[in-house]
């Protein structure tokens, strides 16, 4: 019934949204939006953790309503490990494509007590933007504290929410 209600256009447009977190520890890199960012701690994960790219993820499988990241990439499989999640930005533009949707913006807001990120999210929008070949005023990154709550405020871990929308191009 997909659209027959509606009309043909009732899928032209379409929302998803995307939530994801991980642990701080020490030992490991810190990535976030696919830039390195020096800083004590890193994110624990199968993968590098990388919760601002996990979150859009999601959320644009979920625009497509395709199921979540775990599905797409079990962290079960061991080719995952330790992989730039960048790379599964590559394949979920993959098939945005395949199904004729473009991206039409992702705004995303990091969870983190520390440390600032502003210096870096012109970076990070500008190499999300080009895995899902979109402009990068179409990505939004921006972050907020915990003001000290929760696992976040306590810096144990830190975790991002993303929305993403999808449009059919002219
Ligand atoms: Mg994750």
């Amino acid at each position: 019934m997909d659209g027959c209600t509606y009309g043909h256009n009732a899928l032209s447009y379409r929302v998803g949204i995307g939530y994801d977190a991980h642990r701080l520890v020490r030992g490991r890199e810190l990535v976030l939006g696919g830039v390195k960012i020096p800083f004590e701690y890193g994110l624990l994960g199968h993968s590098d953790a990388d919760v601002i790219i996990h979150a859009i993820v999601d959320a644009l499988i979920g625009a497509m309503g395709l199921g979540d990241i775990g599905r797409l990439f079990p962290d079960s499989d061991p080719s995952y490990k330790d992989i730039p999640s960048r790379l599964f930005l590559g394949e979920v533009y993959a098939l945005i494509k395949d199904r004729g949707y473009a991206v039409n913006n992702i705004d995303v807001t990091l969870l983190a007590e520390r440390p600032k990120i502003a210096p870096y999210a012109g970076e990070m929008r500008e190499l999300i933007a080009r895995e899902l070949a979109t402009g990068s005023d179409r990505v939004s990154i921006k972050a907020t504290t915990q003001e000290g709550l929760g696992f976040v405020g306590r810096g144990e871990g830190m975790a991002a929410l993303a929305i993403a929308s999808l449009f059919v191009p002219a």
